[in-house]
């Protein structure tokens, strides 16, 4: 056995991870405690998931009733499960997305990977198969599957794998500019474009709010030259923003929206795309209706659907979503005290996201760890920005220690930006 072990982890560099692997053994509400006892706030939420906090009894709670009773069955050729229907009839009511139809899978890369094939299907079936392009803005990451891959926004993430040949229908918009959107949809045609992907919030790229008046002119812009628009709402859905979505937020109705991770809050993998009627009509209409050839073993994966039923009305019955608005100012003026830092480049917050970018000389990776002193888990995005995104139950009183520990490390740093 080498000494790295036998877990390959995702999105690490793999000869550095035996010295720097941090074992998470437990968590409750915002907090996690590592394997050898250091308990942490978990500023990022995992992943962004974990949006009603960790170890809710109530969850495995649903989880071992609905494994005692059937642990799923798949939707395949018109079989169904309980928790699947249930919870598609709540999405359907929840998504600002027309007459939503809810396609089922494992989580936020499957969803964006259906998304796109679906997209490209439906010109198809229309009979405008010239439409394949699917659009996509810089700075965007919507998952690591060979369409997240081809579509990244990130450039690190589709370098080595001779990317342009992967799915090679595929081009990028600048972030936020209209006018740019446009020139690139003139230039490529219309009649070759599908769709344009958009994160309402760029994630993982490093938090970046949309502008004003942006999203509803892409939206406009797609109307007018008949483009769908596929919201990529993994991290924005079910009430990171304020409001339930994004779309919500920011007034933009979609025809198709990627979900997963707050669907259930991360205690089961599951993802879901929500379609408006206009894509799902040539499908659903008439005996010769083709096919949707797409779909996964857990498609609707029962006690994943039942965990996200009890993870919804968790939210609901907690009124987490105003939570995230009562703390969105907490977190906006805690994070803004940071702009005094000479080492700090930038800070960007919405709701309950923020990004604190830090000048390039300093080695992010020494803060990250010299915030776990602080009992404050935090982990480096793009451009050496530290990622926050809390799990909803957390404190304003938390915020404000953890963000103010993240000051304290960047004032003990040694000599300062160069
Ligand atoms: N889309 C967005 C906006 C994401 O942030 C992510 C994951 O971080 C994905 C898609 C991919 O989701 P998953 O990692 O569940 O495949």
């Amino acid at each position: 056995m080498s000494t790295h072990g036998t877990l390959w982890h995702p999105q690490t560099h793999m000869p550095s991870a035996p010295d720097q692997r941090l074992v998470l053994a437990s968590g409750d509400g915002a907090w996690v405690t590592t394997q050898d006892g250091r308990r942490l706030l978990d500023l990022p939420a995992g992943l962004w998931h974990a949006n009603i906090g960790h170890g809710r009894d109530r969850m495995a709670q649903a989880a071992a009733q609905q494994m005692r009773t059937l642990e799923t069955y798949h939707l395949f050729g018109a079989h169904a499960n309980l928790p699947a229907l249930a919870l598609a009839d709540r999405l359907s009511e929840m998504v600002p997305v027309q007459d939503a139809a809810i396609f089922f899978t494992s989580g936020g890369s499957d969803s964006i990977e259906t998304a796109c094939k679906l997209a490209r299907r439906f010109w198809q079936v229309v009979g405008r198969g010239t439409k394949k392009t699917i659009l996509s803005r810089d700075g965007g990451y919507h998952g690591l599957h060979a369409y997240g891959t081809s579509i990244a926004g990130l450039q690190f993430n589709r370098d080595g794998y001779g990317t342009d040949s992967l799915v090679p229908e595929t081009a990028r918009i600048p972030r936020d500019d209209l006018a740019a959107t446009e020139r690139v949809i003139e230039s490529l045609g219309p009649e070759n474009i599908a769709a344009v992907v958009v994160e309402p919030v760029i994630g993982t790229g490093g938090v970046f709010p949309p502008s004003d008046g942006y999203l509803a002119g892409l939206r406009d812009l797609t109307r007018r030259y008949d483009i769908l628009l596929i919201a990529d709402e993994v991290i924005t859905g079910f009430g990171r923003t304020g409001e339930s979505f994004g779309s919500d937020r920011w007034g933009l109705e979609p025809d198709l929206m990627t979900l997963a991770k707050g669907i259930t809050s991360g205690y089961l993998p599951l993802g879901a795309v929500a379609i408006s009627s206009q894509i799902t009509e040539p499908f659903f209409e008439g005996s010769d209706a083709p096919w949707f050839r797409h779909g996964l073993t857990y498609s609707g994966h029962a006690t994943a659907c039942a965990v996200a039923s009890v993870n919804l009305d968790i939210i609901e019955e907690e009124r987490l979503v105003s939570r995230v608005s009562e703390l969105e100012p907490v977190l906006e003026r805690a994070v803004k005290a940071l702009n005094g830092s000479p080492h700090v480049r930038e800070v960007r917050s919405v709701g309950l996201l923020a990004g604190v970018q830090l000048v390039p000389e300093v080695d992010g990776n020494e803060v990250v760890r010299a915030l776990r002193d602080h009992g404050v888990l935090t982990r480096l995005i793009t451009d050496n920005t530290l990622h926050i995104s809390p799990p909803f139950v957390v404190t304003a009183a938390e915020v404000e220690t953890a963000i103010a520990s993240i000051g304290e490390c960047l004032d003990t740093l040694d000599g300062g930006p160069r």
